[in-house]
C-alpha cells in the first residue's frame, strides 16, 4: 500500500517555482531518502508533506487520504529537524512527552510511551536532566524520541545528522537504521550526502533542481545512473567523465576522447555512431591493473595516496584527469606511467547534448 503519496507536486515561492512536477509514491514501511545538492528542494518538499509549506500545484497524500488542506497536527506524522529543536527549559521527559500533553493524552498513558521510546533509545538514565547537560548525540535521540512517542504513520528526518561529527554520524546512522527495523515506520530522510543515502536507503530519490532525477534501490543508481548528473553524484570518489566521441581505427571502433587518448568501447551491439559527442563513465575502482590486457590504456601518475587498505591513484590521461582505486598496495611515483584496465563490463555512456544515459 502507498504510504505517502506525491502527485505532480509544485511549489513557488512568489515568482520562483523551486519543485517542478514531482510523482512519487512511498510504500508502507519503506525508508526513502531524498538526496541532491543544497538548494535542490528537499527540505520544501519535506515540508511540504509535513504541512508546514503550502502546495503550489498537485497533490499530496497520507495514508490513502489528501492531506494538502491539512494542519501538520492533524497529518499523522512526526518530524525531526538538523537543529534537534528541543525545549532548552524543559527536561528530557518534558522534551518528549510535550506533543503527548499539547494532544491531552493521559497521564499514566504518557508515562508509558516516554519510558517505552526512552528505553528503545538507551534515554532512560537521561530523563531528568536538561538539554545543556546532554552530547550532540544524546540531543538527537532525544528529538526521535519525541518524534517516536507520539507513534506516527510516517516519520520525516531532515538532515538530522548534519551537526554531528563523523564518528558521531555514523553510529547515529546505525541507531536509525536499527530504529528503523524495529519499528517498521514508513520514513522520508532528507540527506545532502550521497553515503548516508546509499547505506540507509531501500530506495533513493536524487534531485537536481526542483525536478526527480532519477528514483531506485542504492546499487541500481550505483550500476547505472540514468543521467551525467546522478553518475557524478553517487559514488566517492565519483566516476571519471571524459569528453569524447566513438571514431573508427584500425578494423575497429573505440572512444577517442577530446585531448586525442584511446579507451576501448564495451561490447555491445547498440553503440551510438561515430561524432556524436559523448561522455565516457568509468568508476575508480572499475580498472584492473597490468598491461596484459588488451583494452588496457596508459595513464601517467601524479599523485599515489595510500589508506592502508586501498590505493588511490590521482592520474593525467591526455588533457583528463583520471582516479583509480586499487586494493592492492602500489607504489606508483609521481610521474611515473601506469597500465590499467577499464572493465568494459562497467562503462557507460552518456549523451553530451541531453546528458542521458545511451
Ligand atoms: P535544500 O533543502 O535542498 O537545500 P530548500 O528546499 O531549502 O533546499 O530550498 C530550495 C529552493 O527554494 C532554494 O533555492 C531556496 O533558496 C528556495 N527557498 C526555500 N525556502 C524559501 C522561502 N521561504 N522563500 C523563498 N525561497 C525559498
Ligand atoms: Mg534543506
Amino acid at each position: 500500500m502507498v504510504a505517502v503519496g506525491l502527485e505532480r507536486v509544485s511549489k513557488s515561492f512568489g515568482p520562483v517555482d523551486v519543485i517542478h512536477d514531482v510523482s512519487f509514491g512511498i510504500e508502507e514501511g519503506e525508508f526513502v531518502v531524498m538526496v541532491g545538492p543544497s538548494g535542490c528542494g528537499k527540505s520544501t518538499l519535506l515540508r511540504m508533506v509535513a504541512g508546514l509549506e503550502h502546495i503550489s500545484r498537485g497533490g499530496i497524500s497520507i495514508g490513502g487520504r489528501i492531506v494538502n488542506g491539512l494542519e501538520p497536527k492533524d497529518r499523522d506524522i512526526a518530524m525531526v529537524f538538523q537543529n534537534y529543536a528541543l525545549y532548552p527549559h524543559m527536561n528530557v521527559f518534558d522534551n518528549m512527552s510535550f506533543s503527548l500533553r499539547l494532544a491531552g493524552v493521559a497521564k499514566p498513558e504518557i508515562r508509558t510511551r516516554v519510558e517505552r521510546a526512552a528505553d528503545i533509545l538507551g534515554l532512560r538514565p537521561l530523563l531528568e536532566r536538561y538539554p545543556r547537560q546532554l552530547s550532540g548525540g544524546q540531543r538527537q535521540r532525544v528529538a526521535m524520541g519525541r518524534a517516536i512517542v507520539r507513534d506516527p504513520k510516517v516519520f520525516l528526518f531532515d538532515e538530522p545528522l548534519s551537526n554531528l561529527d563523523a564518528k558521531l554520524r555514523v553510529a547515529m546512522r546505525a541507531e536509525i537504521m536499527g530504529l528503523h527495523q524495529r519499528l517498521r515506520t514508513t520514513t522520508i530522510y532528507v540527506t545532502h550526502d550521497q553515503v548516508e543515502a546509499m547505506t540507509m536507503a531501500d530506495r533513493i530519490v536524487v534531485l537536481q533542481g526542483g525536478r526527480i532525477e532519477q528514483i531506485g534501490a542504492p546499487l541500481e543508481l550505483y550500476d547505472r545512473p540514468d543521467s551525467l548528473f546522478v553518475a557524478g553524484f553517487i559514488g566517492s570518489p565519483s566516476m571519471n567523465l571524459l569528453d569524447g566521441r566513438i571514431v573508427d581505427a584500425g578494423g575497429r571502433r573505440v572512444f577517442r576522447t577530446d585531448g586525442g587518448r584511446v579507451l576501448p568501447l564495451p561490447p555491445r551491439a547498440d553503440l551510438p555512431g561515430n561524432d556524436v559527442p559523448l561522455v565516457y563513465g568509468i568508476r575508480p575502482e572499475h580498472f584492473r591493473l597490468g598491461a596484459d590486457a588488451p583494452e588496457a590504456i596508459e595513464v601517467e601518475v601524479r599523485l599515489t595516496e595510500m589508506t592502508g587498505a586501498e590505493t588511490q591513484i590521482q592520474a593525467g590521461f591526455g588533457q583528463d584527469r583520471l582516479v583509480a582505486v586499487f586494493r592492492d598496495r602500489l607504489g606508483a611515483a609521481a610521474g611515473s606511467t601506469l597500465a590499467m584496465a577499464p572493465d568494459l563490463d562497467r562503462v557507460h555512456l552518456f549523451d553530451r547534448a541531453s546528458g542521458l544515459r545511451v
